[in-house]
């Protein structure tokens, strides 16, 4: 076996790369654009072009595309090879810096919300160069955005590196009035831990609803679920385990920080945290690695599921997207620091923070808004709909002595008064122990656990980029003018905790308690997809991404339209995924299963004529009755996606497909699981919920 070193990085063109393949000038140049957002110089590009297509083609590629974020969610490219006809009927491999620099893929196959017809049809796609390129399966992948002719985005990058341009921008404001002279510019860092289930192929390619819909649309509790807690961090079952080590592998090569891999609550259910790092590289690197775990699980004859909510009853998967804040010179800005100052300037971020949470609790619930995320949030499991921050004890000791402008008591320590003295640090192990808050402070990060586990991280980043970034610039604004900088600070940081301590939530977030004080304090609680989608073109919300120049008014309205699409697309394949597996599959095994009962009760009969035949009446009896509930809720959904069609307004239209559509899906499911719990095994069509989730 190789060492991590040696594989780590082979397949990407990194720094290290550059720096041996390109003259020095050029390196300095590209190292300028990488670094600080600088704008590349086009007589550049060929020579890069050329070192890339060298290095890739000694690594095996033959091919590159333009490797792009659209707005499905999901990672799109186009191969090209590197092919290029000579005169004299030969050919030889060339990349130029045009080809690197921008593609056009056709864009009408992707989703626009409208953009294209209102803009332009074609789109674009441009080189991003603070991301390295890589190569998989032979082929050289160039990290871009993709954007309509007009320069609208029709992705998910080039709003998430604008929102990372509009809050190093308004930091860097905080940072200079703090004295930060060696501090030239910060970017945002992320590490995002994901959740997954891994399946056995066989029991996977049984079930209609897995392949088509990720998840399953029906099925009975198993007699053993997560009840015994005994798979959390348990040992691993060595497929799973031969699977991880090549999943680490595959990603190392990628340069892709894979750390920690371990087993989840749920049976079947496991999670992989990399190292973190900056939050562009970081959304790439998720991608590639939920692309790569399906990849490598089907090597090992499993499937590895993303769906937020495979098995109901069961856990769901989440991905916790860690999120802070480092300057070049490595200092990260939510670690509690050593001296007076810098503690206060921990505390203004802190409160940017908390203000920008509370102020935008509806973009931060838009963000991990999909329909498969409604089965897992506010289910007494993952957190709930409801947005809060939890600071911790410690913090929160800190905060209120603040608020009320007294000594801060730290437990068994001696007394500190904020301006004055050292804030310790003693977060990090303090912290913490509350895991159910979406939004936690761990001490040194923000921990956004509501986002879904197939999910792009790239919203939710945008969103909290852009409104850190809103009110990183609203104190800028008041302390730029400030003639008494340190009492300002504070009281900055008062007026903060004063306006929004409703938003902070030490509890524990699954009670029900905590929805009715939620409710009282006036917090959002924005229970599906659909209830939130309309917040994203809110006006309040409208004038704060164009404020900051990550979105214009009509890609918010472009994203509106393509979310709520994709909410009522997922819910008809879903629909009609159960009506095929209820009418197809279930009632024909139901029915069959009916007729050997009579027959069995006949032919007793007829041997002996007095034989009790009890349980075959009783069961045929249980057995219609829910069979013909089952055949009716099938026609009635079958003539709820008929009246869709009706719809002109899509939030109406999804309203309806949440409102009907899902809730009749829901009765067809009742019908059905009590169904399975008395149909002999053998004829049920399917894998139960534990053959598939003990499948391994
Ligand atoms: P734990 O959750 O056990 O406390 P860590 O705090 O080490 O573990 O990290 C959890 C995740 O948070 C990892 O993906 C890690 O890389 C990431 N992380 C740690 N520090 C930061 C940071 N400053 N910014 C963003 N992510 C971070
Ligand atoms: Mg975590």
């Amino acid at each position: 076996m190789q060492s991590i070193s040696d594989i780590f990085g082979t397949l990407v063109f990194n720094d290290k790369v550059m720096s041996e393949r390109l003259p020095s000038d050029v390196y300095k140049a590209l190292k300028r654009t990488i670094d600080m957002g600088k704008s590349l110089d086009r007589s550049i590009a060929d020579i890069v072009a050329n070192a890339m297509k060298d290095w890739a083609i000694e690594n095996g590629a033959t091919h590159f595309t333009h490797w792009f974020q659209p707005m499905t969610g999901i990672t799109a490219e186009k191969h090209d090879s590197f092919i290029s006809p000579k005169s004299n009927g030969t050919a030889i491999m060339e990349f130029s810096g045009k080809e690197l620099i921008k593609g056009e893929p056709d864009a009408s196959s992707f989703p626009s919300g409208g953009l294209r017809a209102t803009f332009e049809a074609r789109g674009y796609t441009a080189w991003d160069p603070t991301s390295y390129a890589f190569i998989k399966d032979d082929t050289l992948c160039i990290p871009s955005v993709f954007c309509s002719y007009g320069g609208q985005a029709l992705d998910k990058k080039t709003p998430l590196l604008r929102s990372m341009e509009a809050i190093r921008k308004q930091a860097m404001r905080i940072l200079k009035l703090f004295g930060n002279e060696d501090v030239t510019n910060i970017s945002t860092t992320v590490g995002a831990e994901q959740e997954y289930f891994l399946v056995d192929k066989n029991v996977f390619e049984k079930r209609k609803d897995l392949i088509f819909c990720g998840r399953t649309l029906l099925g009975a509790r198993p007699p053993k679920g997560q009840d015994l807690e005994d798979h959390y961090s348990g040992t691993i079952n060595p497929r799973v385990k031969a699977f991880m080590a090549e999943l680490d592998e595959e990603l190392w090569k990628l340069g892709i920080l894979a750390k920690t891999e371990h087993n989840e609550v749920a049976p079947s259910q496991h999670e992989l945290a990399p190292i973190f790092t900056t939050t562009n590289i970081a959304t790439d690197h998720n991608q590639l690695t939920m692309e790569i775990m399906k990849k490598v699980a089907l090597r090992h004859g499993m499937v590895c599921l993303l769906h937020e909510k495979p098995f109901a009853g069961v856990n769901g998967s989440g991905k916790h997207n860690n999120w802070s804040l480092v300057t070049n010179t490595g200092v990260n800005l939510l670690e509690p620091g050593d001296s007076p100052s810098e503690n206060a300037q921990f505390l203004l971020f802190l409160s940017a923070v908390i203000k920008a949470v509370d102020k935008y609790q509806d973009l931060l619930r838009v963000s991990v808004a999909s329909p498969g995320n409604d089965h897992r949030l506010g289910a007494h499991e993952a957190p709930p709909a409801i947005v809060s921050i939890f600071i911790g004890d410690d913090l929160q000791a800190v905060l209120d002595s603040i608020e009320n402008s007294c000594l801060y008591t730290q437990i068994d320590r001696q007394e500190i008064k904020f301006g004055v003295h050292v804030l310790p640090r003693f977060f990090k192990d303090t912290s913490d122990r509350n895991r159910t808050s979406p939004f936690a402070f761990t001490g040194n990060k923000f921990e956004f656990r509501m986002v879904g586990s197939s999910q792009s991280i790239a919203d939710p980043n945008t969103v909290i980029n852009t409104i850190v970034a809103e009110e990183l610039s609203n104190f800028a604004d008041i302390l730029e003018k400030s003639e008494n900088f340190e009492s300002d600070v504070l009281n900055l940081v008062r007026q903060t905790i004063i306006e929004h301590k409703r938003i902070i939530f030490n509890g524990n977030n699954y009670s029900d308690e905590w929805v009715a004080e939620a409710e009282r304090r006036g917090l959002l609680n924005l229970k599906s997809t659909v209830d939130a989608i309309p917040y994203l073109i809110a006006e309040k919300n409208v004038k704060l991404f164009t404020k900051h120049k990550v979105f214009s008014e009509a890609e918010l309205h472009s994203r509106y339209e393509i979310l709520l699409e994709n909410y009522c697309k997922v819910i008809n394949i879903e629909a009609l995924t159960l009506l095929d597996m209820a009418r197809k599959e279930i009632i024909p095994a139901v029915t069959s299963y009916i007729r050997e009962l009579s027959e069995t009760a006949l032919a007793k009969k007829q041997l002996i004529p007095d034989a009790n035949c009890d349980v075959e009446k009783d069961l045929i009896s249980r057995l219609s009755a829910l069979c013909s509930e089952l055949y009716k809720k099938a026609e009635a959904l079958n003539n709820t996606l008929s009246e869709t069609k009706k719809y002109d307004n899509i939030l109406d239209c999804a309203r309806y497909y949440k409102d009907t559509v899902l809730a009749t899906m829901q009765e067809i499911r009742q019908a059905a699981d009590q169904l399975e719990l008395i149909t002999d095994k053998s004829r049920w069509p399917f894998p139960t919920f534990s053959e598939l989730l003990f499948s391994l």
